[in-house]
């Protein structure tokens, strides 16, 4: 008898990625920072580079007061908690954060995960149980995917920011049965907004509660930077807003803040808080500076949307084709044709000194080949003009754009 080989699964994606690197060059999923300069710059095989495929859109990594924290935490209180935050994993600096997130959001509760994604598993997999719906979009982020795995509920996709799909599925499920619609901010393969507007009143004709994920709004959008739901005049009309420190925020970990009332029983029965170490204070004491920042950072905010039209309306002038038809975001995806053209420009691009991310399906909606590039509020006006010319460098040299 041959027992199948667990590994056999992966030959395609094997072959995939022999075939990727067979024209030599850098392998793009396997970079290495050697040093980080700045939130901008790094060293990569030993070559400065500009960063544009960091998330990092405040640019807060290297903040003064950001770094003073960390240290101060990581001293007093040592380097990690070794504990669940229901056990022994809670110190004041969770407690300090979660204060920080209701003061920035103005909402009663928050409750601090280790990673965004687990706060979408969690959120998610507890929130709605057996015989519940999870209403979801088709491009969602694998995290909401994963959350609704994770849990009982049944699964419906609507099409992307389509609000009459969103009604026409609400409209067929049971009318007592609990419901939970989970949407996004910003969707961040192609960079574009949803129509939450829409979305909102259509989950609410249906009585469904609403969890919007603000992963790549936080910071920017909005008159104080809470996400696209702020930017849209939605406060106090979503029932939970979940989000992630590994973007504007700078540092790593998750969150969920909410108004409801009952919110607090979650910390009770929510598995990915319940049975994982809570961050390290180093960690939280980062984020919490830095967030009680961002409050105040509307020059910044300004800078970084100059950017992101800069790029978008330059790259766009030079006839790459865009995820946008104008810039909605801080991620501008540049679209190309196949895997070797992606491949060919993303190594070109790092040659010239520039650093963006490639993403191929099945993480890309309608298996495209993606270069995303998301801009930074420390990006220099110099630096965007730099970006722009070596995209036209490499471009002209891939064949991507006429020569
Ligand atoms: N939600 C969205 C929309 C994301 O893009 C990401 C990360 N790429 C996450 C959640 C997960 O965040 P984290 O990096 O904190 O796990």
């Amino acid at each position: 008898m041959q027992v199948t080989d667990l590994f056999s699964k992966f030959d395609p994606l094997i072959a995939i990625r022999k075939e990727m690197l067979s024209h030599g060059g850098r392998d793009p999923f396997a970079v290495v920072m050697e040093k980080v300069l700045s939130p901008t710059k790094a060293i990569i095989k030993g070559k400065p580079v500009i960063l544009l495929g960091t998330y990092n859109y405040m640019g807060m990594t290297f903040d003064p007061d950001v770094i003073a924290a960390g240290e101060k935490a990581l001293k007093e209180f040592g380097a990690g908690t070794t504990g669940s935050r229901v056990l022994n994993g809670t110190y004041q600096g969770h407690k300090a954060c979660e204060e920080a997130l209701k003061d920035y959001y103005g909402m009663e509760h928050a409750m601090v995960f280790s990673t965004g994604y687990q706060a979408n598993l969690g959120m998610i997999s507890t929130l709605a149980g057996k015989g519940e719906y999870v209403i979801i979009d088709a491009d969602s982020h694998a995290s909401i995917y994963d959350g609704c795995r994770l849990g009982n509920a049944e699964i419906i996709r609507f099409r992307h920011n389509s609000p009459e799909d969103l009604d026409r599925r609400l409209a067929r499920l049971p009318k007592e049965a609990g419901k939970l619609v989970v949407l996004e901010g910003v969707y961040s393969m192609l960079g574009d907004i949803a129509p939450l507007a829409e979305m909102v009143a259509i989950a609410k004709k249906h009585d469904a509660l609403i969890l919007d994920d603000e992963a790549h709004g936080m910071g920017f959008f909005g008159k104080n930077g809470r996400g696209v739901f702020e930017e849209l005049g939605l406060e106090g009309q979503i029932d939970f807003i979940v989000g992630t420190f590994s973007k504007s925020v700078g540092t790593v970990g998750g969150f969920c803040v909410s108004n409801h009332p009952q919110f607090e029983v979650l910390r009770l029965v929510c598995r990915p808080y319940v049975f994982t170490a809570s961050l390290p204070p180093s960690v939280v004491a980062t984020a919490e500076a830095s967030i009680r920042k961002l409050q105040k950072a509307n020059d910044k905010r300004e800078h970084l949307w100059k950017n992101s039209r800069r790029l978008h309306g330059g790259l766009k002038e030079m006839g790459f084709k865009l995820g946008t038809e104008t810039a909605q975001s801080a991620i501008i995806a540049v679209i190309l044709p196949d895997q070797e053209q992606a491949v060919a420009m993303w190594q070109n691009l790092l040659e010239l000194g520039l650093y963006v991310n490639l993403a191929r399906p099945p993480a890309t909606p309608a298996g495209m080949f993606l270069l995303r590039c998301s801009l930074c509020a420390e990006h220099s006006d110099d630096d965007v003009t730099e970006i722009l010319a070596m995209f036209k460098k490499a471009g002209q040299a891939t064949g991507v754009l006429a020569a």
